[in-house]
This record gives C-alpha cells, structure tokens and sequence, in this order.
C-alpha cells in the first residue's frame, strides 16, 4: 500500500524523485514507519528519522513536507496551544490558523499578537491506513526486540514538533526549488501573515 501510494505521489512531483529517491527511500521509510508505529506513534518526527538514518535534519523536514503533499501518506497539521484554555488545537489549514478560534472555549487569537506565529508547530501524522496495515503486520510479524531499547533511547527528548519557521527554511533547496509547489503555496500564505503582523504591508 505504502509503495503503490508513494509511486503516485512521484509520478507528480519529480524533485522528489531527483531529491529523495524512491528505491532508497522507500526502504527507509517503511521501515522507519514499521518502527515508530511498533513505539506507539501516530505523528511521524523527521528529527527521529534524520537521527535514524545519518540525515541532515533539514533534509529529513523537506522529505517530509514533500511526502505530506500525499494525504494518503502522511497530513501536515499545524499544533497551537491556546493562550487562555491550554487546549492543544490540532488545525489543517492556514486559513484556520490564521484566523485561530479555540475548538474548546472559542478564544479567537490571530493578528493581535506579534508571537503568534512563533508558538505554531508543526506535525506529520500518519495515514490511518497505513497506520492499521502496519499494526497488522507488526503483529503478524513482531520486530526484532533486538535495537528496540537504543531505538528507544535515540527518541528520548526528541520532538514529533517542528517550529514553524524551521519549515519555512527547508521548503526550498540551496538553487531555490521548493519541495512541492502545495508547500510552496503555504508558506507564501504564512509569510504573508508575518509581514502583516511585522507591519511590513
Ligand atoms: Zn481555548
């Protein structure tokens, strides 16, 4: 399923073929999913697989901006926590972000403060599908036990959340082309929202 799914996702964007290649890719994130679904995750964190695999973490963030292009891999969510409840507000869009409403006592928080933005987070949850075929097959066929405290240990204090502005530098490579055009589309909106708030329009 992962495969068939990350081949259509290729077929339309060609950077990522170029950038990330499928044949070794593909190895690597399967795996990478078959371990972090066996620890309990639903958000994949792209620090966890650049640690796993020897990778800048930039480079494991745009992998995984460019895979977030395919929902039926993986939803790039935006994680605010609201000022006046505390409640974590799970948000999909930029429009819904931009224009905050708390989902639990409806505080409304958007141009008003500078920092804001600062305290958006990003997220990259797995597909539900994916999710359910993993676990099936993590039962069918339990991991090694072998590695799994290191595997462990190498998450310990490491986030699932990525600062927003850690997104906005890694969307375009060193000869400035995004990673897909949606996150291109994205962080135009963000940064649009940051020189109204910057007072720069
Ligand atoms: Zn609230």
């Amino acid at each position: 399923m992962l495969y068939g799914r990350l081949e259509n996702l290729y077929k339309k964007n060609q950077i990522l073929e170029q950038r990330y290649p499928l044949n070794e890719y593909y190895p690597l994130l399967r795996s990478f999913i078959a371990k972090e679904v066996d620890l309990g995750a639903e958000y994949l964190s792209p620090y966890r697989f650049a640690l796993s695999y020897s990778l800048p973490v930039g480079e494991a963030i745009r992998f995984f901006i460019g895979l977030a292009d395919a929902s039926n891999i993986l939803t790039q969510y935006y994680k605010y926590q609201c000022d006046e409840c505390d409640t974590i507000n799970i948000i999909k869009d930029e429009d819904s972000l931009l224009n905050f409403e708390c989902k639990e006592c409806g505080f409304q928080d958007a141009l008003t403060r500078k920092e804001y933005l600062s305290e958006v987070k990003i997220l990259f949850r797995l597909d539900d599908d994916i999710l359910e075929e993993t676990e099936k097959s993590l039962k069918d066929n339990p991991l090694s036990r072998e590695g799994r405290n290191a595997s462990e240990v190498l998450g310990r204090g490491i986030d699932v959340e990525i600062p927003i502005e850690k997104m906005e530098e890694v969307i375009y490579d060193d000869k400035h082309i995004p990673i897909s055009t949606t996150a291109e589309e994205r962080l135009k909106k963000i940064q649009r929202y940051r020189a109204i708030v910057e007072g720069a329009i």
